[in-house]
């Protein structure tokens, strides 16, 4: 059902819809959501937060076009579910929280499930150490007002980064940036609504 589900709503490539089959979302939801793990929308999580619809995690994933050599960074590891997601796909997967607890949680439980290619790093994706990067893919699953130089400048070249653009509440629309010979390319492609992405280390939690 989950894969028809995604199929149905445009999700074609193979090992994207093997990955998605392959992680146990229900693992990344609160213990009283887990009958509810596999329908096709966004839930609550610790502080605030949101786990991703399936069907948004399964389409900017396909839209990063990942290979298995990729390093991969995610803005805003929440419950760690798309950066499982990204593992199954690339080499290596760099994931940032601005929640301690988020990150801790989503720490343990992917080293539970033996996702040992993902790193999750406490700290903030907008103001990030300046020597972490280049990376061949970027995702940001929070929104921002605008797409960063701090981020593009951390694009191997041929790299893409998508980020859901746009206000802080409300509908925002998710951005593709590669980074050709010509410099940068961008494309917006569907609508979508996020938790902002705030600066700082979250003070509490
Ligand atoms: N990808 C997550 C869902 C993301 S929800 C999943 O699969 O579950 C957005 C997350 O971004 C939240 O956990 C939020 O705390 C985090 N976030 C917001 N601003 C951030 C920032 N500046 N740096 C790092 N994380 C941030």
């Amino acid at each position: 059902m989950f894969q028809l589900t995604l199929r149905r709503r445009g999700i074609s490539d193979q090992a994207v819809l093997r990955a998605m089959e392959e992680v146990p979302r229900e693992v990344f939801v609160e213990d009283l959501d887990r009958a509810d793990a596999y329908r096709d929308s966004a839930l609550g999580i610790c502080c605030g937060q949101t786990i991703s619809q399936p069907f948004v995690v399964a389409y900017m994933t396909e839209q990063l076009r990942l290979k298995k050599e990729h390093r991969v960074l995610e803005i805003g590891a929440g419950s760690g579910y798309q950066a499982a997601i990204l593992s199954r796909l690339a080499a290596q997967v760099l994931t940032v929280e601005r929640f301690r607890t988020l990150a801790d949680t989503a720490r343990k439980r992917l080293e539970r499930l033996g996702y040992h290619n993902v790193e999750v790093m406490l700290g903030d994706g907008l103001n990030l150490p300046p020597n972490l990067g280049p990376f061949d893919r970027i995702i940001v699953t929070a929104a921002v007002t605008e797409i960063s130089e701090g981020l593009t400048s951390r694009l191997e070249k041929d790299g893409i980064l998508i980020a859901p653009v746009g206000p802080q509440h409300g509908v925002q629309t998710l951005v593709r940036v590669v980074r050709t010979e010509a410099g940068l390319e961008r494309k917006e492609l569907v609508d979508v609504r996020f938790v902002p992405a705030l600066p700082g280390i979250a003070r509490e939690l």
